[in-house]
């Protein structure tokens, strides 16, 4: 799990302590991983006008605080593709403004990919299901692993 936070400081972490490459090499080896909000940032390959350190996992493209400032972080029900309704809390949340690649789109609000997964091994979401009394995502992402 990359939980939220500030992709920025994670990534710098990450790079100070070679956490990152620790995570590469693990993933490499098939280690699952699920990213939320500021995770999501640093599993992205690309991310729309940053240079910042990210690992690079998924094929997709980010775009952060695209929903606006702190203080327009919000709720909402959400669709999600296989598991049905859920609850999503944005807070100063990316989205994903491209996906390519083995990236599947699994969830969008009002035509804005929230939510990626791919192959099985990722899965990305920019709000935070944590922050809610449902464990869907959480149980599809156990889910995922099991294929
Ligand atoms: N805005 C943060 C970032 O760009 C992400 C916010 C979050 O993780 N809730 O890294």
């Amino acid at each position: 799990m990359i939980p939220g936070g500030e992709s920025t400081t994670i990534g710098r972490l990450m790079q100070e302590f070679r956490l990152g490459d620790k995570i590469l090499e693990r993933a490499a080896q098939g280690m699952p991983i699920w990213g939320t909000c500021a995770g999501m940032i640093l599993l992205a390959k690309d991310i729309a006008g940053s240079e910042q350190y990210r690992l690079g996992l998924m094929d997709i493209r980010v775009k952060r605080n695209a929903f606006g400032r702190q203080v327009d972080s919000f709720e909402t029900d959400l669709d999600i593709e296989g598991l049905g309704q859920t609850r999503g809390v944005f807070i100063r949340a990316p989205y994903v403004e491209d996906c390519w690649g083995g990236a599947r789109v699994l969830c969008r609000f009002r035509d804005i990919i929230v939510m990626v997964e791919q192959g099985r091994q990722y899965l990305a979401t920019a709000f935070h299901p944590e922050l809610t009394e449902s464990r869907d995502v959480h149980r599809y992402f156990l889910d995922m692993m099991r294929i």
